[in-house]
């Protein structure tokens, strides 16, 4: 065993994603595997604030380094909207996760509605860190270009997949697969980038 990293969430999806891309060899815990751990505030302005205050503050809590992100979809027309406030754009409080998704997208379609194809840019951003209880390891970002479309296509993904159109495939995220996903999202880069910057870190705290 060469190390145990937390990863700050309780979406087992999201461990098994950073087990694949990062290394089978560390031991990887998730949130869910404390009992009673206090919830660390998503408060800041930033994709950056958010993911530094969730890796730090988990990592003092818990002892061990920690991986943590926060993600996105950045609208230029919107000013950066809905940023930092993604998950919750419509304001409709709900558990019902489909129709959370269902109503962040009717909100920014019907923001820009009539806003032409040519401003309609936009991105997903993922900002990953790593941190020690004593200070911050290493940072990462990762960024996926593309547009808002017109309406809803495709039912992959999940978020704002179906209205994000990506020119060069032609296609919405939510009509491509999981792997093709994988291959060209915010998260699939902010990832990669982060592997030889851990594989480092890791080596001198062991050597
Ligand atoms: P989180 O950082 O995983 O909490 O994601 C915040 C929010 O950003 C999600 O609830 C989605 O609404 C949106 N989002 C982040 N990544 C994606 C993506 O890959 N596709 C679609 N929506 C996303």
């Amino acid at each position: 065993m060469r190390g145990k990293i937390l990863v700050a969430s309780t979406n087992p999806g999201k461990v098994s994603e950073l087990r694949s891309m990062l290394g089978e060899e560390i031991e990887w815990v998730g949130l869910s595997d404390f009992g009673q751990i206090e919830t660390i505030a998503e408060d800041g302005q930033t994709f950056a604030e958010n993911a530094r205050k969730k890796a730090a503050g988990y990592a003092k809590v818990t002892g061990l380094w920690t991986i943590a992100d926060d993600s996105g979809l950045v609208v230029d027309a919107l000013g950066g909207q809905p940023g930092v406030k993604s998950a919750r754009f419509s304001g409709v409080e709900s558990k019902n996760r489909k129709l959370l998704d269902r109503k962040n997208m009717e909100k920014v379609l019907e923001l820009l509605e009539g806003v032409p194809k040519e401003r309609r840019t936009a991105r997903f951003v993922c900002h990953l860190v790593l941190a020690s209880p004593e200070e911050v390891l290493a940072e990462t970002e990762g960024n996926l270009e593309g547009f808002i479309a017109e309406r809803q296509a495709g039912e992959n993904g999940f978020g704002y997949d179906p209205i994000f159109f990506v020119p060069e495939l032609g296609k919405t995220v939510a009509q491509i697969s999981r792997a093709e996903k994988n291959e060209i999202s915010h998260r699939g880069k902010a990832i990669r980038k982060l592997k030889p910057q851990l594989n480092e870190l890791l080596q001198k705290k062991f050597s």
